[in-house]
């Protein structure tokens, strides 16, 4: 008899190892948006990242100091309690493996497990690093390229505007919860940026799914790219390819977070 478990089990590839890091610079970037500079021998080992790849960071669980590392069940990391770590994913800004050091840029949120431990670490403050994960390959032949995202999704969209030809152009739409979380992203010669600051207490990424509501079609020669909260995504996602009918390999729309049921 199959063992449904052992068969669940069994599919996951082991992400790559968990390396010691620590923190190495802390900066404010605005109210909603905190950077950590991370260092650590290890990170010359990792691969390259791609653009709007990703990394794991695990810090000490909620209400302990001690960093401990997790081990791979085949299907998940685990602590030797059973419980799940505090393991959550993140952009890879910067990465300069020679130096082994990164920037991780995180959203300021309450009772999130890495955003609290981030508000409070001082420099020194161990934590260990898994990655990279894949990320968005760039259409070089593109003419345009639409980027949307949510707070989550800044890091990445800075990012791909770092990368994109700078013959294309590029439309950017961002929400945010506040004013202030505005901050400059990279410096890119063709981009139009529109910062929407959502309604208080409204759904998240509710600006972003009518900014897609607004569009007629996609161009051939446009590529879109969207990150954030998971059912504001899936609802572009459905517009997207249901009722527009863009075909799936110009459009790549992915959930990031997904809020407390
Ligand atoms: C590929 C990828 C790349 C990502 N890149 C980044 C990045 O560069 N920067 C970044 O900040 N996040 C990024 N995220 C999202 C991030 O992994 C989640 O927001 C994560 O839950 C944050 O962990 P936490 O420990 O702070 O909160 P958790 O302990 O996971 O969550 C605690 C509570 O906070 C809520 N919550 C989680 N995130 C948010 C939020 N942003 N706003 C409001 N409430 C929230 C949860 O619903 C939950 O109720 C990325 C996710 C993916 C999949």
């Amino acid at each position: 008899m199959t063992d449904s478990a052992t068969d669940i089990t069994s599919i996951r590839r082991e992400p790559p190892p968990l390396v010691p890091v620590v923190v190495a610079a802390r900066d404010e970037l605005t109210p909603r948006l905190l950077q950590l500079t991370f260092e650590g021998d290890g990170l010359a080992t990792m691969a390259a990242p791609e653009p709007a790849s990703s990394v794991r960071l695990l810090v000490p669980s909620p209400g302990t100091d001690e960093l401990v590392t997790p081990k791979w069940n085949g299907n998940e990391f685990l602590l030797d309690d059973g419980t799940r770590p505090a393991l959550r994913t993140f952009t890879p800004l910067r990465v300069d493996r020679d130096a082994g050091r990164l920037d991780l840029q995180i959203v300021r949120h309450p009772g999130g497990a890495v955003s609290t431990w981030a508000e409070h670490a001082t420099l020194g403050a161990e934590a260990a690093i898994s990655g990279p994960g894949s990320g968005y390959t760039i259409d070089e032949d593109a003419e345009r390229f639409i980027l949307l995202g949510d707070e989550t999704a800044i890091p990445a969209i800075s990012d791909l505007l770092g990368v994109i030809p700078h013959d294309a152009a590029v439309e950017v739409h961002i929400e945010i919860v506040q004013p202030d979380a505005r901050l400059p992203l990279s410096e890119y010669p063709n981009a139009s940026v529109t910062w929407h600051v959502g309604d208080e207490g409204a759904v998240p990424g509710g600006r972003l799914v009518e900014v897609v509501h607004g569009f007629d079609g996609l161009l051939e020669t446009t590529r879109l790219w969207a990150a954030g909260e998971a059912a504001s995504m899936h609802a572009i996602r459905k517009h997207v390819f249901k009722s527009l009918h863009v075909p799936r390999s110009q459009a790549t729309i992915r959930g990031y977070w997904k809020p407390a049921r």
